[in-house]
């Protein structure tokens, strides 16, 4: 029985895996689950998964939380504040991590998790932006593993030999693997095809109609940019090791070819599936087993053909951002990161158009070149400068 830790469970990739493991009570059980605020949806979820420990980020919501687990006949343990929901993802009640806070919040808890040799399931690629080599200096030292959650680095991780992925272990070079590149595929999010034009005047609820994907709202608006590729991108450059210009990106409309990975023999390799985040949890919960997800079978001859084309970098501008940030090196991933959750924070309250995004990030990075990564409070300290020069920029600009 894997007793798994199931970090933003109000969310959807929370839902998407409290969904796997509750078909699976012979094999998973959830023992803590947290959420920011929403006490309402927590408290539903323990109802029907019977935590030991309900942990809600914001203090004040304690005393509420407890009471409304007390009226619904649950009595697991409860803690609130960040440091609560950190020491969770070290502590004695989990075996497996699911990180999927969204945002750099996520950190803390990610690399607590790696630090204690938890299994780790990464969906929060905000914190390997921010931090890949230290969080991955986290999972060797800890000696767990770590398994890729986004459906682009887990179709890679399946398609890699065995031994050649990112589980926190020595790995061979990508050379040595024989790999020549790895595709991501991007769906082009909502927007593919429009021009700049049409793209002034968008609204955050037509961003967050993914066509494709249900998702958490700064994701979506993340995909609709591209900047979620642009930070796939750094992601896969630190789980796989694969330099820059190893990896590119092909838009597929149908987001039913999750990416490929190419190999010096001219191989290209594919994983497929449904649009569904339940299969890779599933891939990566039970991992090296394989268990039945919910999701259905994949129908080739009647689902949509498959098309790829370029991505548009010209409109779409955060992708080559993103990759302009990787390979200035340093914290600029982590500056590029702040901003980008900063602008789109503003873009999602109706107070930045959609295009300024772009504008934003370029701006806080110009304004603050790349310094070493020295630590994790050294790079929280710059996290914050980034947000702090993000909101002045925004200030001038509204
Ligand atoms: P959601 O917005 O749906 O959920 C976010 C979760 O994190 C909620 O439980 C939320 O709690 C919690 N949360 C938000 N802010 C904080 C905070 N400051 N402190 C503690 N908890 C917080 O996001 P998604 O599920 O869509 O995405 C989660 C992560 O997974 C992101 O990093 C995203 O990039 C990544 N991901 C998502 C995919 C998807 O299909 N959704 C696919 C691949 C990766 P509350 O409900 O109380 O606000």
């Amino acid at each position: 029985m894997k007793r798994v830790a199931v970090l933003g469970a109000t969310g959807s990739i929370g839902s998407s895996t409290l969904d796997v493991i509750a078909r699976h009570p012979d094999q998973f059980c959830a023992t803590v689950l947290t959420a920011n605020h929403r006490v309402e949806a927590l408290v539903a979820l323990c109802v029907t998964h019977r935590p030991q420990l309900a942990i809600i980020a914001d203090p004040a919501l304690e005393p509420e939380l407890a009471r409304r687990l007390a009226a619904a006949g649950v009595h697991c343990d409860i803690a609130s504040g960040h440091a609560a929901i950190a020491t969770a993802a070290a502590g004695a009640l989990c075996d497996v991590v699911v990180a999927a806070i969204v945002g750099a919040a996520g950190l803390d808890s990610t690399l607590a998790a790696a630090r204690a040799g938890k299994r780790l399931l990464l969906a929060n690629k905000e914190a390997i932006v921010m931090a890949g080599p230290l969080l991955l200096k986290a999972v060797r030292i800890g000696g767990g593993a770590l398994l890729p959650v986004d459906s682009e680095h887990n179709a890679i991780f399946q398609c890699l030999p065995p031994g050649q992925t990112a589980l926190g272990r020595p790995q061979a070079s990508p050379a040595q693997a024989g790999v020549r590149r790895l595709i991501l595929t991007a769906s082009g999010g909502p927007f593919r095809g429009w021009t700049r034009e049409q793209l002034a005047t968008v609204t955050p609820d037509q961003a967050c109609k993914h066509p494709n994907w249900v998702m958490g709202r700064k994701i979506s608006v993340d995909s609709a940019t591209l900047m979620n590729k642009g930070l796939e991108v750094i992601e896969a450059h630190h789980l796989f090791a694969m330099p820059i210009d190893a990896i590119d990106v092909v838009v597929h409309p149908q987001s039913l070819v999750h990416s490929f990975v190419e190999y010096i023999d001219g191989s290209v390799l594919a994983q497929l599936g449904h649009p569904d985040m339940r299969t890779a949890i599933a891939c990566a919960l039970a991992w090296p087993q394989r268990v039945e997800s919910g999701v259905a079978s994949l129908d080739l001859a009647t689902c949509a053909p498959l098309a790829f084309e370029a991505p548009d970098r010209a409109t779409f501008r955060c992708l080559d951002l993103a990759a302009a940030a990787l390979r200035a090196g340093g914290d600029s991933p982590a500056i590029l990161n702040a901003a980008n959750e900063i602008a789109v924070a503003a873009f999602l309250a109706g107070a930045l158009p959609f295009l300024a995004i772009a504008d934003v990030v370029e701006s806080v990075l110009a304004e603050l070149p790349g310094q070493v990564v020295v630590d994790v409070p050294t790079l929280c300290e710059r996290d914050a400068t980034a947000r702090e020069v993000a909101r002045r920029i925004l200030r001038h600009a509204c």
